[in-house]
């Protein structure tokens, strides 16, 4: 070994032109690579992974299969032994910590009369791949399938272990899935960072545009408002009309604007947003790197009306969404609830902030509660990382764009990952802007990838992850 170790040392200071020239022979055939990539692709398209009921094992079989007759080894861990959990691992030297490529086998239903497409028939049509699953999330799931295939043929030495989790019920249920994984089987999937879906390639008039990268979420819970008052018949009016207090309580949140509170993430974001904007719109997004400024709260103002989903990654937000109150049109009702969607930024506490919502409503009559809902872990996340680093130089290098990180709203399976001390990263293909409008997008009934994009995405996570983990 120490003598390989020796050979190749000398090679490397001596013969720079050799050295180049075994790089470009290690260099994969891509061409081939695509043709397995769209066929690895299709087959996986073409499992019915709806959930629910999920059936994700039908794809765990698959997969399981194609991985050990590559010489890699595979653990499969269930709940239900029809919601199948894939671990696969390619053994590094131990210099670094392991990565994890994290990707969900289950899909959302579907409702097959709306598709031109057969939902699960992998189509290739016209530059085009259809199929429920094509960008949520088979596309993380092939791009990790395929990367672990190509590491493993080449042979090259890792400086950490790859560990490929294909997880069960993403998409409800977590219980089957990260969840089961993250407290009973951690040590499987224990990880310095994790890279899975929710990031990619925004493309305008066919031309990338920028490549946001998921660095963080914000956490929810439901609060539910209960209002209490005296019955009585509608003909006669009453000052604790339980009705009147409970809409009250609801315009006093709707008025309520939360103050700015920027994270690392999104002070990242807003900057580079400005650099790739026109001088309007990037005056606006530099305006709300000071918070507190009258030209911040004018720049909100106008996201809250024109750009809404970036106004809620700035501060925490509640949302109104169920009114349960009332039966009878002649009866003042004594009691009823409402519903509030409360989304905090990761390092909020969700106790205090419901002592906000109390003081905002500020009305005896109405009791603030917590429903009592599983509550999503949550962690912030660090950019000033190797793996962010190497994200944004793969990127730069295959499309030619800045990396803008971004909170999601939303929750992922990040999450757990993230509360387990991982750094977790979603990225993603290229999508086309427009098709999201049109109803081609995630979740849509006609969901679809280019397939030059699956490509180009694929390469781009294998070299990511060549990058983070093979010894230099
Ligand atoms: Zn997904």
């Amino acid at each position: 070994m120490l003598s390989i170790r020796l050979f190749f040392l000398v090679i490397t200071l001596t013969t720079l032109s050799l050295l180049s020239f075994v790089a470009k022979a290690a260099e994969p055939d891509w061409n081939t690579i695509n043709q397995e990539t769209l066929q690895r692709f299709q087959a996986m398209l073409q499992v019915d992974t709806s959930n629910p009921p999920g059936n994700e094992t039908v794809l765990v079989d698959q997969l399981a299969n194609i991985l050990i007759a590559e010489g890699i080894d595979v653990e499969i861990y269930s709940r239900d032994p029809n919601r199948a959990n894939l671990v696969a691992r390619l053994p590094g030297n131990g210099s670094k910590q392991p990565l994890l490529l994290m990707a969900h086998l289950d899909v959302v239903t579907v409702d097959p009369s709306k598709w031109n497409f057969p939902p699960f028939g992998g189509t290739l049509d016209d530059q085009w791949i259809y199929g429920r699953g094509a960008v949520d999330d088979k596309d993380n799931l092939v791009a990790s399938l395929m990367t672990m295939l190509l590491l493993k043929r080449s042979g090259i030495e890792l400086d950490r272990d790859v560990i490929f989790l294909a997880e069960a019920a993403e998409e409800g249920g977590v219980q089957w899935g990260i969840e089961f994984m993250t407290s009973e089987h951690f040590d499987a999937i224990d990880a310095e960072y994790c890279l899975a879906e929710g990031g990619g390639v925004i493309r305008e008039n066919g031309e990338a545009f920028y490549a946001g990268v998921q660095s963080g979420e914000k956490k929810r819970r439901t609060a539910l408002l209960t209002v209490t008052g005296a019955a009585g018949h509608g003909s006669v009016p009453t000052r604790n009309n339980a009705v009147v207090h409970l809409s009250n309580a609801i315009s006093a949140l709707a008025e309520w604007q939360e103050p700015i509170n920027l994270s690392d993430s999104s002070t990242t974001m807003l900057a580079r947003l400005a650099e790739i904007s026109q001088a309007e719109a990037a005056a606006r997004y530099r305006a709300l790197l000071n918070p507190g400024s009258l030209a911040a709260e004018e720049a909100m103002l106008y996201l809250l009306d024109n750009e809404p989903a970036t106004a809620a990654l700035l501060h925490n937000t509640v949302t109104p969404t169920i009114i349960n109150i009332g039966y009878r049109y002649n009866v003042i009702p004594s009691a009823g609830t409402a519903s509030l969607d409360v989304r905090l930024l990761p390092e909020q506490d969700f106790d205090s902030f419901l002592d906000e919502i109390a003081a905002v409503i500020n009305d005896p009559a109405i009791e603030v509660s917590w429903d009592d809902a599983l509550v999503r872990p949550s962690a912030a996340v660090q950019l000033d990382t190797e793996a962010f680093q190497v994200i944004e130089q793969a990127y730069q290098e295959h499309y030619n764009v800045p990396v803008i990180p971004r909170m999601s709203t939303g929750a992922t399976d990040m999450s757990y990952v993230r509360a387990k001390g991982v750094s977790c990263y979603g990225v993603g293909p290229g999508i086309d802007s427009e098709d999201l409008p049109l109803g081609f997008g995630a979740h849509s009934d006609q969901e679809r990838i280019l397939e030059q994009e699956l490509y180009r995405f694929v390469r781009t996570y294998h070299d990511i992850v060549v990058r983070l983990a093979a010894s230099q």
